[in-house]
């Protein structure tokens, strides 16, 4: 079955983590499937894969087939084979799962789309010109994807991008050794091969004025949930403080832990406190781990309340990073302008809140402290409001987010959005499924 590296090897640098299946193992994978007549997989999927019969190709050796049903609903099945929570979703809906382990419809996925690249993509057919324009805000999934699709249909698209590499978290936010660089840039570049131009350095708001974005036939909004959550305590401002979003990205884009070879630094190695557990914790504690830090991860609730995934929990521990769990930061303490230590206090599990978890409140008197060089804040993010501020009568609800009906539409007739600036913090895959169902009705309205 598919294998993670030896921690003692992979913890020096930042190759995959998990090396994938191999054909034998594939297949064997794949005949257990039931080939159910109801498959609850797909309905587990929020880009609606036949599950079923892509793997029953893999099963049946066939895996230019195995390609072809992957590519028909997902352009991008070799990042989604390795990023997406499959446990909550096709795997989780998966009838084997009831009495054993379900089918890994996930490393299937994976395997299959990097056969595929090797081999050379096939890629889909597009229509004829439809002499429509459409303008796509953010180069993330949900971007790329709706890209992907209104290009198959005939439109001429146009992305713009405000960082200089496309991507969005996939390309700044999720650290190499769980998705590797070289096939985000390949799945992106198939998009490019639909016909779709990227403009990468273009902010929108900025140096691209809203009025030209409005001038398009159709606008689709997929500028994510970029913007950090800090907890608002004493000492975030000091030296050392990053957010994780800041921190993923001096590293994942700016090279920040090849300083001084690339421009942009990042204190390396020290003790590193990261508050928050959820992937985005994760990722930052293991990130800072493959630089030399000693890694400690507090959170406010029990280990078995962490947001993560269990995969990825099990890596960080596994990689040596420490859990101080029922912990939360009251202050962080400075020397010089920077960061020195981080006070805490110890929580004790009380009655449940309205989210059904028992509520984490603090112990009075328990105050400690951990000593730190670096303090990583990653406790959620949400949508920027840099093009929401700027669009005139454009709907947002309480977060920020960009306010959408089922279809996509946004309060101004020609202006749709999905993905993480209608949701907040999500999935790659939701954000990919709702930019779907917003291409279908910008396609709907481009032919009427
Ligand atoms: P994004 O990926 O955020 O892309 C938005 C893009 O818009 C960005 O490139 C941004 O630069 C650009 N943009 C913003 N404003 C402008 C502007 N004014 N002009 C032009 N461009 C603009 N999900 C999973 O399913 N599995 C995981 O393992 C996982 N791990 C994660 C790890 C991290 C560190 C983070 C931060 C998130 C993770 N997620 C994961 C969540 C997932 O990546 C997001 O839900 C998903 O990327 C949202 O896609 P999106 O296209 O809506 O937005
Ligand atoms: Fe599962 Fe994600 Fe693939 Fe859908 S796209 S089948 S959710 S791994």
């Amino acid at each position: 079955m598919a294998g993670d590296r030896p921690v003692k090897e992979r913890v020096h640098d930042f190759d995959e983590v998990d090396t994938g299946l191999s054909m034998h193992n594939a297949v064997l994978e794949a005949l257990r499937c039931m080939t159910c007549v109801i498959p609850k997989c797909v309905e587990g999927c929020p880009v609606n894969i036949d599950i079923p019969s892509f793997v029953g190709a893999v099963a049946a050796n066939d895996l230019e087939k195995a390609a072809g049903i992957l590519r028909e609903e997902n352009m991008l099945p070799a990042i989604c084979g390795r990023v997406c929570p499959q446990e909550t979703q096709c795997e989780g809906s998966c009838i084997l799962g009831k009495k054993e382990k379900p089918v890994r419809v996930g490393a299937l996925e994976r395997f299959v789309a990097d056969w595929e690249r090797e081999k050379g993509v096939v890629l889909p057919e597009t229509a004829p010109p439809s002499g429509r324009r459409v303008a796509v805000v953010g180069s993330g999934p949900a971007g790329l994807t709706a890209a992907a699709e209104l290009a198959k249909s005939g439109h001429e698209v146009v992305i713009f991008e405000s960082l200089h590499e496309a991507g969005g978290v996939l390309t700044y936010g999720i650290p190499s050794f769980r998705l590797p660089k070289e096939i985000v840039r390949e799945e992106i570049r198939m998009v490019q091969d639909l016909g779709v131009e990227i403009r990468t350095n273009h902010v929108v708001g900025r140096s691209v004025p809203v009025e030209e974005l409005l001038s398009y036939d159709a606008v689709f909004l997929a500028s994510g949930a970029g913007l950090p959550y800090f907890i608002g305590i004493e000492g975030e401002s000091l030296n050392g403080v990053y957010s994780a979003n800041e921190f993923l990205t001096r590293v994942n884009l700016m090279h920040a832990d090849s300083f001084p070879k690339f421009d942009t630094p990042v204190k390396k190695g020290g003790r590193v406190v990261v508050v928050g557990a959820g992937n985005v914790a994760m990722d930052a504690a293991r990130v800072a781990k493959r630089m030399g830090a000693e890694v400690k991860l507090i959170y406010r609730r029990r280990k078995e309340d962490f947001p993560a995934r269990l995969a990825e929990v099990e890596h960080a521990s596994e990689e040596g990073i420490e859990f101080v769990c029922c912990t939360n930061p009251v202050r962080i303490i400075g020397s010089d302008g920077r960061v020195a230590a981080v006070e805490c206090i110890r929580m004790e599990m009380c009655d449940p809140d309205e989210s059904g978890r028992p509520a984490p409140e603090p112990i009075e008197g328990s105050e400690f402290t951990i000593d730190a060089d670096v303090c990583i804040i990653a406790i959620g993010q949400g949508p920027n409001p840099l093009i929401s501020s700027l669009i005139d009568g454009l709907e947002t609800g309480k977060k920020g987010n960009v306010v959408v009906d089922n279809d996509g539409r946004t309060s101004i007739p020609h202006v749709f959005a999905a993905g993480d600036i209608t949701t907040g913090a999500a999935t790659v895959i939701s954000a990919m499924g709702s930019a779907k169902t917003a291409a279908d009705s910008i396609n709907r309205m481009l032919s009427d």
